[in-house]
């Protein structure tokens, strides 16, 4: 990549003129920053500070308040340094004028790509996401960051937007509140952060219903006076009988849902707000895996457990990490309860995501903030190595972040999953049959693409399309690498073949219709029906294919045409017009040239539609075609167009000479000197005297030909030089 030069506005920005860290950002990093990570962040700092000058919020503020505030949300999950500092500046690449290499020189490549990925992620569009894209959609942004680090920056960026939601217009909070829904929540949840989940549902749902948001929130407050009695009730139990079973150091809390979630259990269960209100939901924290074991057992015992409600995530996690036991029973005789039993490890995991994995510990470790912020996940793979028990979560997460496949957006805004490595090829084919086989072009990013570009997550695709038929090139099967692509492109080849099949099929038919005057244009519906009803074909098209390949004989499918139309075939005296062979076809369909006459460009030429062989061109006084000559209608005088693309075509000569050494050698040098091909020569001893040469020889034109039997016959040694066209 070129260098570049930063933009004039960051020229403040140098060693010396780093900005003091705002106090509460300084505090936050100083928990658990080395001194050397804290430096750089304030470079950072700095960097952003300069870059955002002059630059405000739309309530007024300066823009700076924003990624600060982002920052303070990743320092409170103790993300790593570079985390920190690709939050600071995650706003600069597309507001400020920074290139992504103005980031890599001064911060490194990780900080460029994280600030980089979090930028392209705030470019997806999700206008028209349905229900079945939100999944890909969610697979797009992880495989887009590749960098998991790129999402929980970005998560942070986007809850402090839905933290202050309020100053930006009304239909464009709705379009943000709806992302977050379709997006953010679910990506967060995959990433096991349930606390930012939480919060950005619960804003994005009193974004969009404001009034129900504010109903729900007064029922649950209502509810929840004689709530609380039973609540502390339960609790104090479950705690007392744990205790007194031995199990140390227990925390018992009661756990409060958040209003989205009651929303959508509404919404989708159907059930009133009272039932789902009056489940009671416990979070027992132990210190070991034994002891939730333990404790499941305990609580089993005292309450009745509620049949079929048991489910063990400790065994087998959730996808996106999480672990617990949940249980339910009917506690105090009269009330459900759902328990949650898990150690305080993995609460803290499914609290602060993967962040948890690294934070957690280090309080239990020393209380140093030496670097163990560098050993920090630098990617899953490290998580997944150091881990005794990999977890499925991170295996799930590593196999979305570096996704063997790419995810595309169609224009019309659908999601389309690909393997890794598709072209606008592959697109196509998967969207529908029917647009890859008429794929004549594309653009990417709404710029036009060669059809063999390699996509990437997040592009949008567009196929341009014919409306007349393409033929498709075999070298596609060389770069697409879907099957659905090669497949069609191996149909649309096999299609191909009968498509020419059905041209010769037609010429055929049509020059013997010829012979009465008459053309395919005369037989339309019934006739045209009845005819082929006599032959015993479905459709016209078959019929040609058939004639066209051969498997049906030209004169006799022709004869049904005439009795269709009650024509006497004897009009032999109709003039029959001339075709034209140009570049080695009559009317689009390709010929052949007779082997018994080798007729060349410029010779007289008769043009046989021969049920076997297609259209074959002869020599107008070759002995095959010679006594059909206006006679029979699949002999049509043939006319020869500029040889525009030099063919060159076969003659046979007879050459006869006197008997000496080194004849041929002296013929075969004349050839040479004009730079003529032979092809074959036969070499026949006539008498004592004589010998003769059958050869052929490759021309571009009668009038070469001629030329170079005029050399041949102007040497001594010549008797005679003679074309062979096959003549009576
Ligand atoms: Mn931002």
């Amino acid at each position: 990549m070129s260098e570049t030069v930063l933009p004039n506005h960051l020229i403040h920005f140098s060693e010396t003129s780093l900005l003091k860290l705002p106090t509460s950002l300084y505090k936050s990093c100083k928990a658990y920053l080395s001194y050397d990570d804290i430096k750089k962040i304030q470079k950072a700092y700095s960097f952003a500070f300069y870059a955002h000058s002059g630059q405000k919020r739309k309530d007024g503020s300066d823009y700076i308040t924003h990624p600060v505030a982002v920052t303070e949300i990743l320092l409170d999950l103790k993300m790593d340094p570079d985390s920190v500092c690709s939050a600071l500046m995650h706003d600069v690449l597309e507001d400020c004028n920074v290139q992504k290499n103005n980031l890599a020189k001064i911060f490194g490549d990780d900080v460029a790509h994280i600030v980089d990925g979090v930028s392209k992620l705030g470019k997806i569009e999700t206008k028209n996401i349905s229900d079945n894209d939100a999944n890909n959609l969610q697979k797009m942004a992880l495989a887009m960051a590749n960098d998991v680090r790129v999402i929980f920056v970005k998560l942070c960026d986007r809850l402090h937007n839905m933290r202050t939601i309020e100053h930006v217009p009304r239909n464009k909070q709705i379009l943000k509140a709806k992302e977050t829904l379709e997006l953010y929540g679910p990506l967060a949840l995959r990433v096991g952060m349930q606390d930012i989940r939480a919060e950005l549902e619960d804003l994005s749902f009193r974004c969009i219903h404001p009034m129900r948001a504010k109903m729900l929130e007064n029922a649950v407050k209502t509810s929840s006076g004689g709530r609380k009695r039973i609540v502390t009730k339960i609790r104090k139990e479950l705690k007392t009988r744990l205790k007194s079973n031995n199990i140390q150091d227990v925390a018992v809390k009661g756990r409060e849902k958040n209003l989205y979630s009651i929303y959508s259990k509404i919404k989708t269960k159907h059930k009133p707000f009272s039932e789902i209100l009056d489940v009671y939901g416990f979070r027992i924290l132990v210190d070991s895996v034994d002891d939730c074991y333990r404790a499941l057992g305990i609580i089993h015992n005292y309450f009745s457990p509620i049949e079929n409600k048991f489910k063990d995530y400790i065994a087998i996690p959730k996808t996106n990490g999480y672990q617990a036991l949940h249980t339910s029973l009917l506690a105090l005789e009269a009330f459900p309860i759902e328990v949650q039993i898990q150690t305080r490890s993995m609460w803290a995991t499914a609290n602060m995501g993967i962040a948890a994995h690294w934070g957690y510990k280090t309080d239990d470790q020393s209380k140093g903030t030496e670097l163990r912020a560098n050993k920090w996940l630098s990617g899953l793979v490290d998580l997944q190595k150091k881990s005794s028990n990999p977890s499925e979560f991170a295996d799930s997460l590593k196999k979305d972040l570096d996704s063997e496949e790419v995810y595309l957006f169609s224009p019309k805004g659908h999601i389309y999953a690909l393997k890794a490595g598709a072209t606008p090829i592959d697109f196509a084919y998967e969207v529908h049959t029917g647009l890859g086989n008429s794929i004549i072009g594309c653009k990417v990013n709404r710029r036009e693409a060669p059809l063999n570009v390699e996509l990437e997550s997040g592009q949008t695709v567009e196929i341009i399309t014919s409306s007349s038929s393409v033929d498709a090139d075999p070298a596609w099967l060389n770069f697409v690498v879907t099957s659905k692509a090669r497949s069609g492109i191996r149909a649309r080849l096999r299609n191909q073949k009968t498509s020419s099949a059905r041209k010769a099929g037609k010429f055929m038919l049509e020059s013997e219709l010829q012979r009465s005057g008459k053309s395919l244009e005369d037989y339309r519906g019934s006739t045209l029906k009845r005819v082929l009803d006599s032959i015993g074909v479905t459709s016209l098209n078959k019929l040609l294919i058939e004639l066209g390949s051969g498997k049906r004989t030209g004169n006799i499918v022709a004869e049904r045409f005439y009795s269709g139309l009650k024509i006497r075939k004897d009009s032999d005296n109709k003039k029959i017009k001339p075709v034209f062979i140009s570049d080695n076809h009559i009317e689009g369909v390709s010929v052949v040239f007779a082997k018994c006459c080798h007729p060349i460009y410029q010779d007289p030429a008769i043009a046989h539609s021969d049920t076997e062989r297609g259209i074959v061109i002869h020599h107008n006084k070759c002995k095959q075609v010679a006594p059909f000559i206006s006679k029979d209608p699949r002999y049509i005088p043939a006319k020869w167009t500029t040889n525009t693309k030099n063919h060159v075509y076969t003659a046979k000569i007879n050459i006869v000479t006197v008997d000496e050494i080194g004849v041929l050698a002296e013929i075969v040098s004349v050839f040479t000197k004009a730079a003529i091909n032979i092809e074959q020569v036969h070499t026949k001893n006539i008498d004592s005297t004589f010998s003769a040469f059958e050869m052929e020889v490759d021309v571009e034109s009668r009038e070469e030909l001629q030329y170079i039997m005029q050399k041949i016959r102007s040497k001594k040694i010549t008797s005679s030089c003679t074309r062979l066209i096959n003549e009576k």
